[in-house]
């Protein structure tokens, strides 16, 4: 029997409908709307893309959009001043540095200046310890995507055993986190582990972020699991995400497709984030 398929898009839209009514309610009381101010330091056509999509759907739910473009040679103080002349206005409540950086920059330096509570992003070190700690604040935009289509999906997260592929700072890591702060059983995968395949098949929710198209295959899935693909892979054949989606829907009991499943809630939540970020600024409560 086929999977159901989840619908990121259509959860996405939900969801962005949703803050387009916050953002409404927030600029009535505080006379102005909440601001997303995204910084651009490179000249990477993808991520000028990713950039554009952000600043035009913050613009569609009603925010304010403040842009910052730097000189792709710009020299790193200028990012850092850029970021702390961002964290000094107060009529801007999140803040997005996007990355990657051209290499004169210290990555980690620039996210170290954001001020956690601008971190729409969710990466700094406070915003990841309040995560690790159980008391999460601004979380990162993509495992929170996650978590909200396994919500729309009702998939029963408590006693679980969830499985990720990847521990990245950006996907992974987070995603453990909040998946064990919601009572899952939880299992971290990555290069040096030793039976991926008998892991993931041991998982009641499996999810995929590891860069490699298709790597997951139906062998690797137990009959009724999720399958979450986090995935997204340019190859010759288009775009396509780390699990391989024509046999794993015959095995699973939902999965998310690539494009139009996890991608679409990515800026969603980023425009949370900072609706979030807006009115714990201005004593709103979350
Ligand atoms: P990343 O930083 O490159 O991390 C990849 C992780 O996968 C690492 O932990 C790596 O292990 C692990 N890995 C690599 N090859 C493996 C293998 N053969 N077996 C098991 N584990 C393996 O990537 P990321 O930033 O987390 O992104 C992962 C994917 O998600 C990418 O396709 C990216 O484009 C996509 N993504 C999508 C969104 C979205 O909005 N949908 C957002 C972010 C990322 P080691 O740690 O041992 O190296």
């Amino acid at each position: 029997m086929s999977a159901n398929v989840i619908d990121g898009k259509q959860v996405a839209a939900q969801l962005r409908s949703r803050v387009a009514a916050g953002v409404t309610e927030f600029t009535v009381a505080n006379g102005r709307p909440p601001a997303l101010a995204t910084v651009l330091a490179s000249n990477d056509p993808a991520s000028d893309v990713y950039v554009s999509n952000k600043r035009r759907l913050s613009e569609e739910v009603g925010m304010r959009s403040v842009h910052r473009q730097l000189d792709p040679g710009a020299d790193p103080k200028e990012l850092l001043a850029t970021v702390e002349e961002l964290n000094n206005d107060d009529t801007v409540d999140g803040i997005l540095v996007q990355l990657p950086l051209p290499q004169q920059h210290d990555q980690d330096d620039v996210i170290a200046a954001i001020d956690p509570a601008k971190d729409v992003d969710g990466l700094t070190s406070t915003s990841a310890g309040l995560l690790i700690q159980g008391r999460p604040n601004l979380v990162p935009c993509t495992p929170k995507g996650v978590m909200e289509l396994l919500a729309s999906a009702d998939v029963p997260i408590r006693g679980a055993h969830a499985v990720i592929v990847g521990r990245s700072i950006l996907v992974g890591r987070p995603l453990s986190a909040l998946l064990l702060n919601a009572d899952a059983t939880v299992t971290v995968c990555h290069s040096r582990t030793r039976d991926l395949v008998g892991i993931c098949r041991s998982a009641d929710i499996l999810i995929a972020a590891v860069g490699v198209p298709e790597i997951i295959t139906a062998d690797m899935v137990k009959p009724g699991a999720t399958v979450i693909d986090v995935g997204i892979n340019r190859t010759d054949n288009g775009l396509v995400g780390d699990v391989d989606f024509e046999s794993v829907v015959e095995v699973a009991g939902a999965i998310t497709p690539v494009p139009g499943g996890v991608g679409p809630m990515t800026i969603a939540m980023l425009l949370e984030n900072t609706l979030q970020a807006a009115r714990a600024r201005t004593g709103m409560g979350a």
